[in-house]
């Protein structure tokens, strides 16, 4: 497997160089809107500890990293008034990995109602905004 890379594209929003739809963060993850939703609400929970995906984690960075994910998973659900919610992580492209840090997927689903294509289409930046302040008000409540 390879190495971690810094210039990953989550690093560097980590590292604040290009901008997100934040909704999250505490010390150890920070969560934000997947650009491309496989469904409305599709957010994406990064742990700040550098690792690649789950074979090389620092197990003690998955605990906070699922803690999140569950505060998240509550939030979508509650702010997009949904009736399920998955939760994706992929490890090397062969399982549909793009990203190399990593992070997980927490996406509301409505009954009947299929996941759109990973990594498909680019969401308007003003819907993605109007989500992300849904889920920040779904979490202050
Ligand atoms: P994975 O295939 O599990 O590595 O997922 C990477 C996810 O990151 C995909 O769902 C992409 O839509 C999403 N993504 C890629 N670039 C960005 C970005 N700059 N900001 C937010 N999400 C992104």
């Amino acid at each position: 497997m390879a190495d971690y890379d810094p210039g990953n594209i989550f690093a560097k929003i980590l590292r604040g160089e290009i901008p997100s739809h934040r909704v999250y963060e505490d010390d150890a993850v920070i969560a934000f809107m997947d650009v491309m939703p496989q469904g409305i609400g599709h957010t994406l929970v990064v742990p700040k500890a550098p690792s690649r995906n789950i074979l090389d984690a620092d197990p003690a960075t998955l605990g906070p990293l699922f803690a999140a994910a569950q505060k998240l998973a509550a939030a979508v659900k509650k702010a997009f008034n949904a009736d399920g919610v998955t939760l994706m992580q992929f490890n090397e492209s062969a399982s549909g990995q793009t990203v190399y840090h990593l992070h997980v997927h927490v996406i509301p689903r409505f009954d009947g109602v299929p996941l759109k294509p990973h990594s498909g289409q680019m969401e308007k930046p003003e819907v993605l905004a109007e989500n992300a302040g849904k889920i920040r008000a779904a979490l202050r409540n």
